[in-house]
């Protein structure tokens, strides 16, 4: 039985018998070949989609979360805090629950995806909604974990960093063996260098021979890393990465840098239409910032970056379900039809 992924790599994992497992078997998630998706931009390459949505609370936090809670119940915390966009709340929460400890969560008010934030309700963590952005939520939680006796499990606490690494080895193991380019999205920017860390380690192990470069893709309103400056108000309907400021913005860029890769900037419309088309040709619905990977792989291969035979691995970091009201919005008109089978017809194109 697959039992999460502190007991899968724990070699690689700075945990001894002593550390109690806070699990909720994360991990061992698909990586879907996508031929359609590919063919649609005419690329010779070989694409697969990282399906991070398929973790327990629907993306990849909870890698980095069963660290997080473990590490933190071991060294005695009773309650764990953390500013976010929705998902690491979301994770947390429910990770929280699992280990019987209290979670604080500050999101910015209004900011959030609806399903994110029925999370964080549901497994009852303490929600605080604040009047300012997600770079703010992150200060202020910093100081308040600074102050008082919480565990901060933003991606800046070293352990989540280590759970997301796992997801690289199990890349490499789907795979057996290196992908040639890793696209991903980047918010605070903690899962690029989680990745980077991941690929490095399991090269140093011999387990692969080769590393990936490491492509990550923000929102053009909120793009920090490409512009080299802080963006104090940074916008997308990505809100996954509404982020001016990461936290991890060194890491990101030395993983950029060390593996020969890339840091890109796609609009909203390519997002969304990259979203949409993932749902649609492959029948995997992620959320709209996990469709920016795709979308900067759409870009790279329209202007022949990517050569062919090359291994492509897009991490689609969340479930779609987590923001249905983005979704919904893209829909076209609905129809009512009456209840009798010539209207219907009708209505179906068929009549
Ligand atoms: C957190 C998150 C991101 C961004 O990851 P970072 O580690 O903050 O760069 C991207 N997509 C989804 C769905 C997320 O939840």
């Amino acid at each position: 039985m697959w039992r999460g992924v502190i007991d899968q790599y724990r070699e690689f994992l700075p945990v001894t018998e002593r550390t109690p497992v806070i699990t909720l078997h994360e991990g061992n998630t698909p990586l879907i070949r996508a031929d359609r998706l590919r063919e649609a931009h005419e690329n010779r390459i070989e694409l697969f989609l990282k399906c991070e949505g398929a973790n327990p609370t629907g993306s990849f936090k909870d890698r980095g979360m069963t660290m997080a809670l473990s590490k933190a119940l071991e060294e005695g915390a009773a309650a764990v805090i953390c500013a976010s966009t929705g998902n690491t709340s979301a994770s947390a929460a429910a990770y929280a629950a699992r280990a019987g400890c209290r979670a604080i969560v500050v999101v910015p008010r209004g900011q959030v995806a609806v399903g994110k934030l029925s999370q964080a309700i549901m497994h009852g963590a303490m929600l605080i909604q604040l009047e300012g952005n997600f770079d703010k939520a992150l200060e202020i939680v910093k100081g308040v974990s600074e102050k008082f006796q919480v565990a901060w499990v933003n991606s800046v606490n070293p352990f989540r960093i280590e759970g997301q690494k796992t997801a690289a080895f199990e890349i490499c193991n789907q795979l057996e063996g290196s992908p040639d380019f890793v696209f991903i999205p980047v918010g605070n920017a903690g899962n690029i260098s989680a990745y980077w860390k991941g690929f490095q380690e399991y090269r140093r192990a011999g387990r692969v021979s080769r590393l990936p470069r490491m492509m990550g893709w923000q929102a053009e309103g909120a793009a920090p890393l490409s512009l080299g400056r802080v963006v104090e108000h940074p916008e997308t309907v990505a809100s996954a990465i509404r982020i001016g400021n990461p936290a991890s913005w060194k890491l990101a860029l030395a993983a950029i840098e060390e593996s020969q890769g890339e840091i890109g900037v796609v609009s909203d419309a390519e997002i969304l239409s990259a979203y949409r088309q993932v749902a649609q040709v492959e029948g995997i619905y992620c959320e709209p910032a996990s469709a920016a990977a795709v979308a900067g792989l759409i870009k790279c291969s329209r202007e022949g970056k990517i050569p062919p035979g090359a291994r492509v691995v897009c991490i689609l970091t969340g479930h779609g379900l987590k923001d249905p009201e983005t979704a919904i919005t893209l829909a076209p008109p609905l129809h009512v039809v009456e209840a009798n089978l010539d209207a219907a017809a009708q209505a179906m194109g068929l009549g």
